[in-house]
């Protein structure tokens, strides 16, 4: 029997199945795709933004504050145990503003006016006329999701972690306990524990249990674009992201499209991303490529990490909208300490425990 399984190896359950597998516990991995998985962790920038302004300290800014300093040791870490380059670049953030904003700017974060923006962004000349200046942030970096992924789950593997490649259909119980899981293949997997990480695969497990997950799919669009000026920072302009890659193209994508089902119009969002690009950059460029996907938000943006109520031997993390990168150290360290201490031990990570969400479960 195994301690713990992890049904999900999206960069969610990855990060959960390393820090339980770094602890000791003997993991088991489930999911049926080799890493990035048919989820959300297949299809993102990745870039490690967090917010600026008045977001920074609401719940999520604190998450994402959190994560992203546990990042460095993080990374260094997986470098060291596999050698796999993870490749974070850290070259900072502009939040492009009309206007300066009138709360103070936590530490980390500096305001440039127009002046001081053109002199170390070029590359921004469409809506130069317009913008007033832009919160700088020298916390921001993008990486590369491919090799973090692989680095993450050979790391997992070296602390002894196991990978089961196979579809997890049912939660199997015995009165309030998770006692295991049953696979697409007929088997079975018992368990101490088990951890819910399928991104927006795991409201359908938890529904036989009476359990509502709060979480949505929410799309994202995503275009390479050439023949646009090549930023040096990643540029952020109201829900959507610039970022330019080593190749001089450079990548845009919207944060926070709405995703309204049929009514979801691939060609219309990448008008819109070419749109924002040209109001920035001053240039249409041409598509190279355009990809989309669905990202696994909960209904209030704070993903839900930590014990499912009302069942015992069950854990979640699930939600993590547009930050599943950033939040992976933190989500790691959150389900380690929850799956072995019984609490989290970072008390920012105690803001996504699902009891404040997730009610005591219906009878089935
Ligand atoms: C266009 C786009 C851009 C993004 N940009 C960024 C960014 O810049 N920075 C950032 O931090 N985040 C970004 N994100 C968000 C990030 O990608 C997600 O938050 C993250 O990937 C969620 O990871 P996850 O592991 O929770 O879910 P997923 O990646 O969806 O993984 C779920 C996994 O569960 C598996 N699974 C599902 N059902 C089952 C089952 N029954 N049995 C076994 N396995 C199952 C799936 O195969 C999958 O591997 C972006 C997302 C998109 C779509």
């Amino acid at each position: 029997m195994q301690d713990i399984i992890v049904i999900g190896g999206g960069v969610t359950g990855l990060a959960s199945a390393l820090a339980l597998a770094e602890a000791g516990l003997r993991v088991a991995l489930v999911d049926p795709v080799p890493a990035p998985g048919d989820g959300a962790s297949g299809v993102p920038s990745a870039l490690l933004t967090p917010p600026v302004g008045r977001l920074a300290e609401k719940p999520l800014g604190q998450l994402a504050y959190a994560s992203w300093a546990r990042y460095p040791a993080w990374v260094a870490g997986l470098e060291a145990a596999t050698g796999i380059a993870v490749g974070v670049h850290r070259c900072g953030s502009l939040r492009l503003s009309t206007e300066r904003p009138r709360r103070p700017l936590r530490p980390g974060l500096a305001w440039l006016d127009r002046d001081a923006l053109m002199r170390i962004e070029p590359a921004v000349m469409g809506a130069a006329a317009e913008v007033g200046g832009a919160v700088r942030s020298g916390a921001a970096a993008a990486l590369s999701p491919r090799n973090l992924l692989a680095a993450v789950e050979v790391a997992y593997q070296r602390a002894g972690g196991v990978v089961v490649r196979s579809r997890a259909v049912a939660l199997l119980t015995a009165g309030d306990r998770v006692t295991g899981v049953r696979l697409s293949d007929g088997g079975t997997h018992a368990a101490e524990s088990v951890v819910l990480a399928a991104g927006l695969g795991a409201p359908a497990l938890l529904a036989p249990l009476g359990v509502a997950l709060p979480v949505v799919a929410d799309a994202g669009q995503m275009v390479q674009l050439t023949g646009v000026p090549c930023p040096a920072h990643i540029l952020l302009v109201g829900d959507y992201a610039l970022v330019g890659r080593t190749d001089g193209t450079v990548w845009v994508g919207g944060v926070h499209l709405p995703a309204d089902g049929d009514a979801y119009d691939t060609r219309r969002a990448t008008g819109e991303l070419v749109a924002v690009a040209a109001d920035v950059l001053g240039a249409r460029g041409r598509v190279l490529r355009a990809w989309e996907g669905l990202r696994p938000r909960a209904a209030n943006g704070v993903p839900c990490i930590g014990p499912v109520p009302g069942w015992r031997g069950l854990l979640v993390a699930a939600g993590h909208g547009s930050n599943g990168f950033l939040l992976a150290p933190l989500t790691g360290a959150a389900i380690r300490d929850w799956a072995s201490a019984g609490r989290p031990r970072d008390t920012v990570a105690a803001l996504c425990d699902p009891a404040r969400r997730m009610g005591v479960p219906v009878a089935v």
